[in-house]
């Protein structure tokens, strides 16, 4: 006899998860006149949120699934995300496009607050219950045709008075939470780097970042976050921003652009003041050596700011060396180096697990799906980093999707399946659409080779 499908747990799988997120939506404002309202903004979001959960390259394919021509997904629409009406994509866009991101910020929240209810982040703690999180940014849309008033804008050096052959963009910042022994990665908010209201200025990284770890700090009071980051963020405002927010880091140090740091570093080894060790692996000869620094000045401007300094290299038996450098607001002591250097590499994992997989796996990152005139461009892309938080979380902790992710090599090919199947049998819940994701030659009718996917 078969082993028996593995039970839902509420805040970790996905009957449980779209509640939670329909719950976060149904507070979102929404500025149209309730009379005159067609499709609520409830169904407006949640049907984006479906296009990036089922995967689809584009909202034209959604569209002709979702509309009359394809009754089965329209069915699914309805009873497994909770649709009352499915709005076709025109009218989806324009119900997005004035709604500001920081609205799906809810829905974030709301999924978090579950996964610290049911404990599951004591999976992803570190260092006394500390969360490792990695922040960095990435491109979301780039055109020299398409614009909207929040584009930042690259013009040409030979013509910076009109837009002509100028390029139009948009980015974000992301801050997941990572842990260094796990694959799978937690998506925590987002930040556009976009032009403000009104603005004629290009909005870049440094000052996303301050707007995103205030937010961060005034969402989530009682976490202790470890943030991670490359070295842009080795500066005086930006430490000094993380400090204010009772943040602790560790952040990449470079010499070419901390000079002042790695001169005092040199300095303290020559008076031997640095505390230094090296391992060596029997099995493979790799050859491991810490150096740590306590209380070093950052830099000439900031003497006030100090931080402790952690480098590690690898010689390798060929000779190769690699080597790594961090400034950490925490204390670095021979017992829990090995930790922090661990820590500081599992930044990474935001381009790596994060971008990288929404980019290559399945998530179209970068297509744009409709740019709008006001936010429509970010608001798709908070929806998909949504999407992607709630697959992480069901990939994290649900043993359900664990049962089927088993069966797919590959992460495309198993979002293949689930758009295959979604487009296929009409399902009255995710337990009976999942076990037909999960095994459809268990059930007693094929998928019809024609029909798209
Ligand atoms: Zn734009």
């Amino acid at each position: 006899m078969a082993a028996p499908f593995a039970r839902f747990r509420p805040d970790v799988s996905m009957p449980g998860l779209l509640t939670t997120v329909r719950t976060a939506f149904d507070k979102v404002n929404d500025k149209r006149r309730q009379a005159s309202v067609q499709y609520s903004m409830s169904d407006s979001l949640m049907a984006g949120l479906a296009i990036f959960s089922l995967k689809y390259p584009s909202l034209l394919m959604f569209d002709q699934h979702a509309r009359s021509s394809e009754p089965v997904s329209n069915h699914n629409l309805r009873t497994l995300f909770g649709l009352s009406q499915v709005p076709c994509d025109s009218q989806m866009r324009a119900i997005l496009d004035p709604v500001n991101p920081s609205e799906l910020r809810g829905a974030f929240r709301a999924i978090h607050s579950g996964l610290q209810r049911s404990n599951s982040l004591k999976d992803f703690q570190l260092f006394n219950g500390k969360l490792l999180l990695s922040i960095d940014g990435t491109g979301t849309f780039s055109s020299t045709r398409i614009s909207c008033k929040h584009c930042c804008v690259k013009k040409p050096k030979r013509n910076q008075k009109s837009d002509e052959g100028s390029e139009f963009y948009h980015q974000m910042l992301g801050a997941v939470i990572v842990h260094p022994e796990r694959s799978t990665v937690l998506p925590l908010d987002f930040e556009p780097i976009t032009r403000a209201d009104g603005s004629n200025k290009n909005d870049c990284e440094r000052n996303a970042g301050k707007r995103l770890i205030a937010s961060l700090a005034a969402q989530y009071p009682k976490r202790g976050f470890i943030v991670i980051e490359d070295a842009l963020a080795a500066n005086g405002p930006h430490l000094k921003t993380l400090i204010e927010h009772r943040m602790d880091f560790i952040i990449v140090a470079k010499p070419g652009s901390n000079a002042a740091l790695f001169e005092t570093l040199d300095q303290r080894m020559k008076q031997g003041e640095l505390q230094a060790w090296e391992t060596v692996d029997e099995k493979t000869g790799l050859l491991r050596g810490y150096r740590i620094c306590e209380q070093v000045p950052l830099n000439n401007t900031h003497t006030e700011l100090l931080v402790n300094c952690l480098e590690y290299y690898e010689i390798d038996r060929q000779g190769k060396e690699h080597n790594w450098q961090w400034i950490s607001s925490l204390q670095i002591t021979p017992e829990n180096a090995e930790q922090i250097m661990r820590a500081g590499r599992a930044r990474w994992k935001i381009e790596n697990e994060t971008f990288n997989a929404a980019k290559n796996q399945g998530y179209h990152m970068g297509h744009s799906y409709g740019h709008g005139k006001q936010y429509l461009s970010s608001v798709l892309g908070g929806l998909m980093f949504l999407a992607f938080l709630i697959d992480q979380v069901q990939e994290s902790f649900c043993r359900v999707f664990g049962e089927i992710r088993i069966h797919h090599k590959s992460r495309r090919n198993l979002w293949e399946r689930l758009r295959a199947a979604f487009t296929t049998v009409k399902a009255s819940e995710w337990e009976g659409f999942m076990r037909f994701w999960h095994k459809p030659g268990d059930f007693a009718f094929e998928i019809p080779s024609d029909r798209p996917t």
